[in-house]
């Protein structure tokens, strides 16, 4: 095992490969580590709190594959479930009696997906709750949060920035203006906005979507009371209100966000997505929600969704050992870990004199660089671009060379497991110093 990462020689190699017949070398924007520099590590191999790189470089992983790695990586039992199914068939298009395990699973664990959709990407699971929406309400307009992301559904890619609520603008291109103002942005946490959009649109709103704790513009949790209020508002106006689980569900705690905040005050969404940790690490996600509005899918309704790998065997069966896995034990372990190492951050920046905010929502968290941060927190999307994300990148560069994987942005979360055991938080921990003293400069 090695301690610094300066050899990326066979990276690099690859990364040139792969530039030159995939689009910037990668199959997901982030990985081409644009906001960071540096050569993007290509990964060999996975084990517990660990990933190695292509040069044998072994790092302290704190991205868990974007959220799926909850266990940690190739956990013995999810392996075990993986080879079972795939020894009895890889894909069948057919129904199968773990598809209703997992569901029931989801189920048990947040009631009010009283039925339930598995899809393959959180993508798709948002995609379909929109057009639910849509069909049930029958009205066309969709409310977002600026700096939530809900995939690369043609209509959430609008993000209006700050504000007075704005019809949004695209912010792809490729995406129509057309498709694009049927979503209404507004800015996060903010009460005021959502009831003028209300108050001028809310016989058209279909639904409300937002991130249940935000965790795409770094992690920005919701103020108290801001999801209840969202519910309050959308009954009001005969609108749905859609929870997006994709990051949130069952990893920041047993019942996800909802069992946090909504199961507490007596709440719950019209439709809830899911994604990541269902599938352990294999494409599994879920739409689920209220029986009158899920019934309208096809084959019993008139929403048509479909997918050839939908509810795949070998996924499913990932998705289901990873989840009876993940009881009140791990969940206490991932919140340890968690709290251990922003307490950790938090200490070595004020040592450094790093004005910086570390914000959390469960056991996620980030770093927000700068004194407006630090002073007021960040709690919209305005407020992130506004901190000193310039710092990110010198501090995720020492990071990495002293072998500890964080997101390669400055406005993603970091993500632990309840395989990060003393010894890979010990790594993190000499880790940060450096990284600090970079990130001063
Ligand atoms: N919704 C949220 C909150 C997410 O974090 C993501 C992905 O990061 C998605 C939806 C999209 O999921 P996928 O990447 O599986 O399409």
């Amino acid at each position: 095992m090695s301690v610094t990462t300066s050899n990326a020689t066979t990276s690099a190699t690859a990364f040139a490969r792969a530039q030159a017949v995939i689009p910037g070398g990668v199959n997901s924007p982030v990985r081409a580590y644009g906001n960071v520099g540096g050569t993007p590590r290509f990964l060999a191999s996975a084990r517990g709190p660990y990933v190695t790189d292509v040069d044998g470089n072994e790092y302290v992983d704190l991205v868990g594959s974007w959220g799926p790695a909850l266990l940690g990586h190739a956990h013995p039992e999810v392996v075990d479930a993986v080879r079972d199914a795939a020894g009895r068939g890889l894909s069948f298009g057919a129904p199968t009696v773990t598809e209703t395990d997992l569901v029931d699973e989801i189920r048990s664990r947040v009631p009010p997906a009283e039925k339930v959709r598995l899809v393959s990407t959180g993508t798709e699971a948002t995609m379909t709750a929109l057009r639910l929406a849509r069909a049930f309400t029958g009205r066309d307009l969709i409310v977002k949060f600026a700096g939530c992301y809900h995939g690369h559904v043609d209509a959430l890619l609008a993000s209006a920035g700050s504000g007075v609520a704005t019809l949004g603008l695209p912010d792809s291109a490729g995406v129509s203006a057309a498709v694009t103002g049927e979503t209404i942005v507004v800015p996060y946490n903010d009460v005021e906005a959502v009831e003028a959009v209300f108050t001028e649109h809310g016989a058209r709103i279909a639904a409300v979507i937002t991130e249940a704790a935000p965790a795409n513009m770094g992690v920005v949790p919701p103020l108290p009371g801001f999801n209840a209020t969202l519910r309050r508002l959308t009954l009001t106006h005969g609108a749905l209100l859609i929870q997006d689980e994709v990051l949130t569900g069952f990893r920041v705690g047993y019942s996800g966000w909802w069992g946090l905040e909504g199961l507490r005050e007596g709440w719950s969404a019209d439709l809830h997505t899911f994604g990541k940790v269902i599938g352990g690490g294999l494409p599994v996600a879920a739409v689920g929600g209220r029986r009158d509005v899920m019934n309208l899918l096809a084959p019993t309704g008139p929403v048509y969704q479909a997918g050839t790998l939908s509810g795949n065997p070998v996924a499913t069966a990932a998705g289901l050992a990873t989840l009876r896995l993940a009881d009140a034990s791990v969940y206490a372990r991932v919140d340890a870990v968690s709290a251990q190492l922003r307490g950790e951050l938090t200490a070595a920046l004020s040592a450094e004199g790093v004005p910086h905010a570390v914000q959390w929502a469960g056991n996620l968290f980030s770093t927000f660089f700068g004194a407006d941060a630090a002073a007021h927190g960040a709690r919209d999307y305005a407020a992130v671009l506004a901190t000193e994300s310039w710092r990110y990148a010198p501090f995720f560069t020492s990071l990495l060379e002293s072998g500890v994987y964080a997101p390669p942005s400055p406005f993603e979360a970091w993500f632990v497991s309840s395989a990060h055991d003393d010894d890979a938080v010990g790594r993190v921990v000499a880790a940060l110093p450096a990284a600090v003293r970079a990130a001063a400069q």
